[in-house]
């Protein structure tokens, strides 16, 4: 390991606070997708370490969920502050380990320090409601609990992201947290890690070791976590084929599961459209993080009167995108995680040839030699929605079809398994309505006269049907990492019995 890359990779975990010893020696290997090196050989969890941190989220638990919520959004605020200081280094870190182009790594660890914000607010407002009873002298009200630790199983795209997502709202509703991330993405895992356990260290015995669990390894020690009843929430995000086993085991023990799936997101450009903001958005949409991101627009329904004026200067777009080194500035497509990627783009774009489609671009480009994988994303005219086209390829794929009444353009758009995201480009109120309505868009998120990617954290992001039903991040996310109490009080000197039912003795 004394390729460039491995050196930096160290550099920058030592400037993190983690140990660059955690680097080598182990037998899980990590290679940067930027040149394809092996950047580190990191140990794994065992079944029995992994056993012991589950028990010390337990047992620590047991004690933060005493704790009064505003001091633990205190936690949580310096959380935040810990992250700002280390934003430069942890977004380079994140840009190497998965080749995020270095403002979109930046980009994540400023989602991580919104969320903390945007946690630490919340910690003043975990409101439950106050009902009027239908019974004298008595008061109705609820209240919400801390519920346990959460178990959180993230993907390989958004490798820290996801993770402030879930642990924020977490550890501000009471929570201790265990976290498995991706096998691919082990490196930036162990530096937030560190970062956690230093605020933990830092914060007094308020806050116990053991709020913040790692395990590093693959799917069965995700599998370890998924069947643990000591876990009474599980968050999973990743593939729908992982979230259908994670879901049904989940409920197999009466736990709950926060599910974030693959997606398939469409946007439609109808007759009123901005045409010169469509095509910047689309460009972002479509080919922004080389097309891995689960709300990348992967299919574009545009309207016979406007295809023509739109579809062939997306197309010079594609020929010309800058693809390359994702340190260098002007790169905006970086590399496909692997080869594994790389193959599955490949199949998808044969599979599109075979079923009728004009294929635009694809195809490997030479970045920094045979042991990464970089692709020229590509645009694919279709005359209807093939199967290749309704299953979710992880690769800078956009089918793109033309239609004729916004009618078909939603029929279309909901006419696949997946329900995260999808946008719609028009200056017509009546079709932005459309859209929006009962009968328009069923993803999670419907967006106008944007794309498909880059959400907020203060709405709640998720999706419908197989995308797998969980919100995480902002609105009223949170319910889903505590439990809701009923209270009914009688503060008088009789029984009465609700529903007026005598019972008298
Ligand atoms: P993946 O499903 O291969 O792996 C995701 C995580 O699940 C990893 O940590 C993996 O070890 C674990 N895992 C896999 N099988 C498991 C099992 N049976 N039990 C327990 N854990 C298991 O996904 P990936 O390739 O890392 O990520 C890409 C996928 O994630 C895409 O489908 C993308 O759309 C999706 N994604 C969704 C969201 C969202 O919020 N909806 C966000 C990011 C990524």
């Amino acid at each position: 390991m004394t390729n460039a890359v491995a050196a930096e990779t160290r550099d920058l975990i030592a400037a993190l606070g983690a140990d660059p010893a955690l680097l080598a020696g182990g037998t899980r290997i990590v290679r940067s997708p930027i040149t394809g090196d092996v950047i580190a050989e990191v140990a794994e969890t065992t079944p029995a370490e992994a056993a012991e941190r589950i028990a010390a989220a337990a047992a620590a638990f047991r004690v933060w969920r005493t704790v009064p919520a505003p001091r633990r959004g205190e936690f949580v605020r310096q959380l935040g502050e810990e992250l700002r200081g280390a934003k430069e280094a942890l977004g380079r870190l994140v840009s190497l380990e998965v080749g995020k182009a270095l403002s979109e790594g930046l980009g994540e660890v400023q989602e991580m320090i919104d969320i903390c914000d945007f946690a630490v607010g919340l910690s003043r407002q975990l409101y439950g409601l106050c009902m009027p009873s239908e019974r004298g002298d008595h008061r109705l009200t609820e209240q919400w609990h801390p519920i346990g630790p959460v178990g959180v199983i993230s993907a390989f795209n958004f490798p820290v992201a996801v993770w402030s997502w879930n642990a924020a709202l977490a550890f501000v509703c009471g929570d201790s947290v265990v976290w498995k991330p991706s096998e691919k993405a082990p490196l930036t895992a162990l530096a937030v890690h560190a970062i956690v356990e230093r605020v933990i260290g830092n914060f007094g015995p308020d806050a116990p070791a053991g709020l913040a669990g790692l395990i590093i390894g693959g799917r069965d020690l995700g599998e370890l976590l998924v069947d643990d009843k000591r876990l009474p929430v599980i968050s999973a995000t990743g593939s729908t084929r992982m979230g259908r086993t994670v879901g049904e085991r989940v409920a197999r023990r009466f736990g709950r599961s926060i599910l974030e799936l693959g997606g398939n997101n469409a946007s439609i450009v109808t007759p009123s459209a901005d045409l010169d903001l469509t095509l910047r958005a689309v460009a972002f949409g479509a080919m922004g993080t080389a097309g891995q991101r689960c709300t990348t627009m992967r299919r574009l329904f545009v309207h016979a009167d406007v295809y023509d004026r739109l579809v062939p200067r997306l197309i010079e777009v594609y020929r010309t995108i800058s693809i390359g080194d994702p340190r260098d500035p002007g790169t905006l497509v970086g590399p496909l995680i692997d080869g594994e990627a790389f193959a599955a783009m490949e199949r998808a774009l044969a599979a599109a040839r075979a079923a009728g489609g004009r294929v635009h671009g694809g195809g490997r480009v030479d970045v920094n030699g045979e042991a990464s994988f970089y692709a020229r994303p590509a645009l694919v005219e279709m005359g209807e929605q093939a199967d290749c086209v309704r299953e979710e390829t992880f690769a800078p794929i956009l089918y793109v079809l033309k239609y004729r009444t916004l009618d078909e353009a939603i029929a279309w758009q909901n006419d696949v398994p997946q329900g995260l995201s999808s946008s719609i480009f028009a200056t017509d109120i009546r079709e932005v309505e459309q859209f929006l309505s009962a009968a328009g868009s069923d993803c999670g998120i419907a967006n106008v006269n944007m794309g498909t990617s880059g959400a907020e954290i203060g709405g709640a992001f998720g999706g419908e049907k197989e995308t797998g039903g969980g919100r995480e991040s902002g609105s009223d996310s949170w319910k889903a990492y505590m439990r809701r109490q009923t209270n009914a009080i009688n503060y008088g000197r009789i029984l009465p019995l609700a529903q007026g039912v005598k019972f008298d003795i």
